[in-house]
């Protein structure tokens, strides 16, 4: 048993100090009956369900609430070992505070927080506490459910606007495989002997189509539904592949994009499409901020420090309005088409992740957008 176990043991229970007097046990008696009226009034009107269990592990008493959360009678939990009706293994190991799922005597289980506590004196009894977690755990799922829509209606919202750039970038390779046909075939009529450089040609259009269909294959997975999946990434690596849609667009404004630094570890623990998600939005938001401008230059870096894994997003645009801050609310916009959602979902799921995004200007002119996730050997259990 430890310190803080014994330190909090209920006043209650405590047996009254030796008395002296006739008058002043009975004085003791009245208290020790009001106290125990109070301790009673105490456990009948908790929400959470108190058991009493003796040395054999039988419950022995229960209040109110019991019967409640194990959906049965109170008097139906007394005698029946506690074993079967919470996690058996926090019992025994007698942890003072846990979680687990406790067993109702119909069969059904439900998530429980758990805090044990013991009594002193000659027959020891041990004081379960039970919080039914159901509620708790709903509202979590919930609001897990939420985010995974808005940032799903982000994404759409996103492909919506970069439609016809996308378009483009997929007709390219497209265009590449045409002319390398036709080149090989012109080759075949004109000189079959030259076979190995029909085959680097044929080769090229192989690797065209192996291009737009990895551009194809992402675009799907970014528009598909798909339920919050966190596996263990490579940021840099997510930032490889989020590029291809980061970039359609950056070409009608000019910009060039390039990774200026890559972290050497920098495994997340991340759902891959909602942080590609998250790295697309920036992209954009970079590529639009430098439309017009005289330098339009989006440089992305990662790196890695102090357990987190970072990414900074830079560009040459017009820079920030108002300091940075207020942008990450939502329905801020400065566009006159803009919906001001992507920075508030991309700061959504970057919480949600265990991780911070800012924005801040940039030395060289324009601003610099970054956000930081924890690195996996933390953010693992
Ligand atoms: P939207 O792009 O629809 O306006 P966002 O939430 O993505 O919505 O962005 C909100 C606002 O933040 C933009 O309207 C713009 O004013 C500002 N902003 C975002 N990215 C940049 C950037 N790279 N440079 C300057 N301002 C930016």
């Amino acid at each position: 048993m430890d310190q803080s176990s014994s330190d909090s043991r209920a006043e209650l229970h405590e047996a009254p100090a030796p008395l002296r007097s006739s008058r002043r046990a009975a004085a003791g008696a009245d208290d020790l009956r009001r106290a125990e009226a109070r301790l009673e009034a105490v456990l009948e009107c908790l929400a959470d369900a108190v058991l009493s269990i003796d040395e054999k592990g039988v419950v022995v008493a229960v209040n109110a609430a019991a019967g409640t959360l194990f959906c049965c009678s109170g008097a139906a939990l007394l005698g029946v070992e506690a074993a079967t009706l919470l996690p058996e293994s926090r019992l025994a190991a007698g942890d003072r505070r846990s979680h687990g799922l406790a067993r109702r005597p119909d069969g059904s289980t439900f998530p429980i927080a758990l805090t044990l506590n013991e009594t002193r004196g000659d027959s020891r009894l041990r004081i379960a506490v039970i919080r039914d977690l159901t509620e708790q755990r709903a509202g979590e799922a919930l609001l897990c459910e939420l985010r995974a829509e808005l940032a799903y209606a982000g994404r759409l919202a996103a492909m919506g606007e970069l439609a016809a750039a996308l378009a483009h970038e997929i007709n390219q390779p497209f265009s590449a495989i045409a002319t390398y046909v036709r080149t090989a075939r012109w080759l075949l009529q004109r000189k079959p002997k030259q076979t190995a450089e029909i085959e680097d040609i044929l080769d090229k259009a192989g690797a065209q189509a192996m291009r737009a269909g990895d551009i194809v294959r992402r675009l799907r997975e970014f528009v598909t539904r798909g339920e919050s999946v966190k596996t263990v990434q490579s940021l840099s690596t997510l930032v490889e592949e989020a590029k291809s849609l980061g970039v359609a667009g950056a070409r009608h404004v000019g910009a060039q994009v390039c990774v200026a630094a890559k972290a050497e570890h920098d495994e997340v623990l991340a759902d891959r499409v909602q942080i590609q998600q998250v790295i697309v939005n920036l992209m954009r938001n970079a590529v639009e901020a430098m439309d017009g401008a005289a330098r339009r230059e989006l440089s992305l870096s990662t790196s890695a420090a102090d357990g987190f894994a970072r990414l900074d997003v830079a560009d040459t645009g017009h820079g920030l309005k108002d300091g940075g801050g207020a942008l990450f609310e939502p329905f801020r916009s400065t566009k006159a088409t803009g919906m001001g959602i992507g920075l508030s979902i991309s700061r959504s799921i970057v919480e949600a992740h265990g991780g911070r995004i800012w924005a801040e200007p940039n030395p060289q002119g324009g601003a610099i957008f970054s956000f930081t996730l924890p690195l996996a050997e933390r953010a693992s259990p």
